[in-house]
């Protein structure tokens, strides 16, 4: 009997991963999708979570843990990367806000 994770389509470039907490947030995360090289995941890549937007990097066992200020000042080396990644979290950001428009309306909250 397959189990659901192996039976959910995966998209261009999404691989199914360990099944982990965001280090953030602790939803649970089960995939990701490779935006730069189309392969999965490796010790020190980033991740931004699309639960809440957060930058995540990569252990050798495949769990996350928080991106620190030295992390973010290596990815800031590659602007390409670092430009990427950004648009990454504006895209899960303004996800986020549209799925929780009217809880942040009522904190007078109307905008991203
Ligand atoms: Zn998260």
């Amino acid at each position: 009997m397959a189990d659901e994770q192996s039976e959910r389509k995966l998209g261009e470039g999404e691989f199914l991963t360990k099944q982990i907490n965001c280090p953030h947030c602790g939803h649970l995360l089960d995939a990701c999708t490779d935006l730069m090289s189309n392969r999965r995941p490796e010790k020190g890549d980033a991740s931004v979570c699309i639960y809440c937007a957060e930058l995540c990097i990569y252990n050798d066992d495949q769990t996350l843990r928080q991106a620190e200020f030295d992390d973010c000042m290596q990815l800031q080396s590659d602007p390409k990367l670092w430009a990427l990644i950004n648009k990454t979290q504006e895209t899960a950001a303004r996800r986020l806000f549209d799925e929780n428009k009217e809880a942040l309306a009522s904190w007078g909250i109307t905008k991203p």
